[in-house]
């Protein structure tokens, strides 16, 4: 595959554009955009292709896949990536499409692990092949995974994935289990009608199992087979749902914990998660930036605004360049989404190719 693993001697901090707004030049600062958030996530869409096919993911007309040459290379991703960890980038996240089924994943992942300055590199995985890729994965550096998981029962898994897969993921997360993996995370994206009679099961697992079991509001991303505001079911919601397991107590967040808000059940080994995108925007605490499957940087999930950096790759460009693209793209960073349950606002792009 040929990756490259020099470090680029243009990768190292450099001057900033603007002293005045940027604080991310120096060795242990990092950027801050225009409403002083700290930018230090990256969370990277290897792939737009999957091996399921979710209803809620997947556009109404059938997807159009990249094609190899389409998809940033692992090369170009590295790349990237050593930029963003000059810039204050510290964490990231491996998403897709589904990022097992991209060739040679595991070496890139451990290409990904030498760069001096990345400290945390996590997966999110639907877990159909996890069983075989886990022990492969925490030996290429990765320890912490999201596995997606939208029903426990077998007949509805293959109804909303179109895979009768259920017990190969299962079988994935026990691996998981068994080899240390901490956090597990399990996501649970809500669908009322759906899966909102299996809310109770879920939460029950956390009783006994080290699992963190996170319930996602659906978000109208692009056009999904699924999308209709009638499946949108709020957080709150949710809560009052799951209320005859226990009471929840909260458990305080830590450094890097995304924007779930996380509570246990007394005595429970595991805890729930709420992330809440459309009832509670967790805008003003946003640390994230996503690089598209072909290679467009987007600083909000739910805004179409990106900055095409594959074109800039491919044409000479050098990394002062492509910082300074990266650095425009933060300080573009809008306040916050338009996204409500009545419509997909400004958010038209494909699911996969964004990475979620
Ligand atoms: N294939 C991997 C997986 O299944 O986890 C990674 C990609 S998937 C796009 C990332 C996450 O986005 C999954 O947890 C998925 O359930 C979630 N997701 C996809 N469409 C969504 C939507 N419209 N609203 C909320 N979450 C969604």
């Amino acid at each position: 595959m040929g990756i490259n693993h020099k470090r680029d001697a243009g990768t190292q901090p450099a001057v900033a554009p603007s002293e005045s707004v940027l604080s991310g030049q120096t060795k242990g600062e990092r950027l801050t955009d225009m409403f002083a958030r700290s930018i230090s996530y990256l969370r990277i869409s290897l792939t737009d292709h999957c091996n399921l096919r979710c209803q809620y993911c997947s556009p109404q007309e059938g997807q159009v896949k990249l094609t190899s040459e389409e998809l940033l290379s692992y090369e170009e991703i590295l790349r990237v990536v050593r930029i963003a960890v000059s810039l204050g980038i510290e964490k990231v996240r491996l998403t897709g499409g589904e990022p097992l089924v991209r060739r040679d994943v595991l070496t890139f992942i451990k290409a990904l692990a030498e760069i001096p300055g990345l400290t945390d590199i996590r997966l999110t995985t639907n877990g159909v092949l996890l069983a075989d890729y886990a022990e492969a994965l925490q030996k290429a550096g990765i320890s912490k995974l999201n596995i997606s998981l939208d029903t426990l029962r077998p007949e509805r898994f293959q109804q909303i994935t179109g895979v009768d897969a259920f017990a190969r993921v299962w079988a994935g997360i026990s691996k998981a289990r068994e080899l240390g993996f901490s956090p597990i995370k399990l996501n649970v994206v809500a669908l009322k009608g759906v899966n909102d009679d299996e809310f109770i099961d879920f939460a029950r697992l956390t009783l006994t199992e080290p699992l963190q079991i996170r319930f996602i509001e659906f978000m109208p991303i692009g056009v999904s087979a699924l999308w209709d505001k009638g499946k949108y079911i709020s957080s709150q919601e949710i809560k009052e749902l799951i209320k005859p397991v226990g009471p929840l107590e909260p458990v305080p967040a830590k450094h890097m914990d995304g924007p779930a808000r996380i509570y246990r059940f007394s005595g429970a080994v595991g805890s729930v998660g709420f992330i809440s995108p459309i009832s509670h925007h967790f805008c003003d605490r946003c640390n994230r930036l996503r690089l598209t499957s072909e290679g467009r940087l987007r600083s909000c999930l739910l805004s179409d605004q990106e900055t095409d950096l594959k074109e800039s790759l491919r044409n000479g460009a050098t990394d002062s360049a492509i910082r300074e693209l990266m650095v425009a793209t933060i300080l573009n960073k809008p306040k916050g989404h338009t996204i409500s349950p009545d419509g997909p606002g400004n958010c038209h792009g494909q699911m996969s190719r964004i990475g979620g």
